[in-house]
Order: C-alpha cells, then structure tokens, then sequence
C-alpha cells in the first residue's frame, strides 16, 4: 500500500456561482478499488448548469459537491484483489455506478437504475461526489485503460464520447443514411464523429456560432449551417416532406426541434439528446409524418467502446478540446466554459505526479 498520508486538492461547489478550492486528505484504496491520480477532468454543461444556475431542471445543488465526471488519470496504487492494471497507467473513470439488483439492471437496463450512483451528480441526496480533485478513489471495474498513444485530455474525452455512441445506436444502421446534427457543442460534434463513424453518408450540422461549427466539420460533418445568420439555410431539406432519415437533437432549443421536424423525412427518427425544461411541439407534424421521437441519456457499455475508439484515435476527439486550465482556476475554467463563442471542451487539468 502506498502508506504517507496525501493531500488532495478538490473544487467543491456551494450553490450558484460558488466554487471554492479546499484540501482534504486521502484515504487508502480498499478491496477492489484503484487510487488513481487525477490528470485531466472535463466540464459538462450539468457541471456548468450547477455552477452558473445551481442546478437544471429538478436537480438541485442542495449540498456541497465536487462536480466532474469525466476524468483520466494514472493508476498510483491498487487495493487488495485488483488485476489487469498497471502503476502509472492512464485510465478513463466510467462515472457511471448502477446497483446491478434493482428491477432494471436485472432487465440490462443499467442506464435506469434504481440506485444509479452517477459520480459528480445532484440527481440524489445524499449527491455523489465527481472527479475534480488531485486524487481519486474508485473501484478497478470502473477504470478503463488508455493506452499510450492519447492525451489524458484525448482519454477524459470517453465519457461524452460513450453518451454519443449510446445516442447513435439507438438509431440502428446508419450505412449510406443522411444526418441531420442541430447544436454543435461537445456532445453535438461527438455525435457527428459517432455517426460517420456509424457508416453515415451526410451529416449536416446546424448551429448559431461559427467556431463550434467549425469543430463539426473537423469531426466529419459533410456540410454545416449557420442558422442564426441563415435561419431558412434548412428549407432545402424539407421538400417532398423532408429529407433527413434520422435526426440527433442535441441543441435543446426550441426553434431547432422545429426545424428537425420539419426536415426531417416521414416515419423519421429523432434522436433527443438535449435536454431542457418545458417546451411546445407542433404533434400535427409528429403525427402527420409518423416520426418517432426518442430520448437517449448516458450509456452503458459504449463506455468501454468510447474509450477504444479514443486510445487508438480511430475517433479523434482533438478538435473539440477548446481550453484546459490547472485545478486551482476552476472557477476561470467554468467562467470560460460558459462562454459558447469560443470554448467547447474546457478541462482541468492537475499536477502531474510520475
Ligand atoms: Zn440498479
């Protein structure tokens, strides 16, 4: 075992606009878990949500919580029993904890756990802490090597990544099919990357800034509309009834679901992958044209998938990492995450200690 005492830094947010860095010290690894050192941790929009608004939806910061859960780091010590991971190491963390006894992980539907422990998340009480701090416990099952090719920026891109490809396998085949993107965030370009890598033919990617746009073609995107400068840049798409046999909503903006409606041909599929309160649907649309309208949310196995994808670069997440900055500018980091003009993925990154 590793003996001395660490001391890690962690960024614990309070409520709004509260983020302060503490030190705590570090426990041992125990039976089954891995202590890792923390290399790079990933800004969600949930994070950014509890950050600029204390929550989103339902969920609320109701207590101190150490957001991020998209993390890489190197493997600095193994509890008893674990096998098949080396001392330093780069692993991605799979945030993602289900019961595995509740009524739906014993149906395989882990994603809808009863119990989800999902690190860094408010959905429960108490809230599960997240990755963004110097050293990081977790059990060895949740720790998936990277390689030696990748970044751990590039390794901590898997989790976004494995949200993607869950979001494009729901749409089955998509061999030869033509693809409509609309928001071009981190998730918007990893779906693009995701479906040209699913065997999509065009992927046309919508979105009001011209620098995220720009990501989405670095990540395959066939063609790309500035609707906010060209607001009727999709109406060639909807002659005949519309042409986009599948579309992956991931903007959660009003006007763009209208606008994948429209486009988007009969008995089409949209993929919602945004998310948002309360928002008004034309059902003539949906019903007159027999689409179906589905909700994809995390993932499962994709994790181990995203990450092989990542460590061979056989998908290459480079493009969509905008800013990185040490832990102790946190709240910089959040403050530029916020900005959409310019940043895409930000990331923290921590001291580096091999
Ligand atoms: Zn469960």
């Amino acid at each position: 075992m590793v003996g001395a005492i660490r001391q890690a830094r962690v960024a614990r947010l309070y409520g709004r606009r509260d983020l302060r860095m503490e030190v705590t010290e570090v426990a041992e690894p125990g039976e089954g878990e891995v202590l890792l050192k923390t290399a790079t941790g990933g800004i969600c929009g949930s994070d950014l949500h509890y950050y600029q608004d204390g929550g989103f939806g339902p969920v609320r910061v109701r207590e101190p919580i150490i957001p991020g859960h998209e993390a890489a780091g190197r493997v600095a010590a193994l509890g008893a029993g674990v096998s098949g991971l080396m001392i330093g190491e780069l692993v991605a963390v799979n945030p993602s904890q289900p019961c595995g006894t509740c009524r739906y992980c014993q149906e395989g539907l882990t994603i809808h756990c009863l119990n989800m422990q999902f690190m860094g998340s408010a959905m429960r009480l108490p809230h599960t802490q997240g990755m963004f701090r110097d050293w990081l416990i977790v059990p060895a099952r949740q720790c998936f090597a990277a390689g030696i090719l990748v970044s751990a920026g590039e390794a901590a891109c898997a989790e976004p990544l494995a949200v993607c490809l869950h979001a494009v396998a729901q749409a089955g085949d998509l061999t030869g099919k033509q693809v409509l993107v609309t928001g071009a965030g981190p998730i918007g370009a990893l779906v693009v990357a995701a479906a040209r890598h699913a065997g999509a033919e065009a992927i046309v990617v919508t979105d009001l800034a011209d620098a995220a746009l720009g990501r989405a073609s670095a990540m395959g995107a066939t063609r790309v509309v500035n609707v906010g400068r060209e607001p009727a840049g999709l109406a060639e798409y909807e002659i005949d009834k519309g042409q986009f046999d599948v579309v992956f909503e991931c903007s959660a903006a009003e006007p763009a679901l209208r606008g994948a409606i429209a486009a988007v041909r009969p008995r089409g599929l949209i993929v919602q992958v945004g998310v948002t309160g309360d928002i008004t649907v034309p059902l003539n649309a949906l019903v007159g044209k027999e689409l179906r309208w589905i909700g994809s949310q995390r993932f499962h196995d994709e994790f181990a998938q995203a990450v092989a994808l990542i460590s061979d670069r056989t998908i290459d997440v480079r493009p969509i990492i905008s800013h990185a900055f040490p832990i102790d500018q946190a709240v910089h980091a959040f403050e530029q995450a916020g900005d959409r003009t310019a940043a895409c993925k930000v990331q923290l990154t921590f001291l580096s200690w091999f």
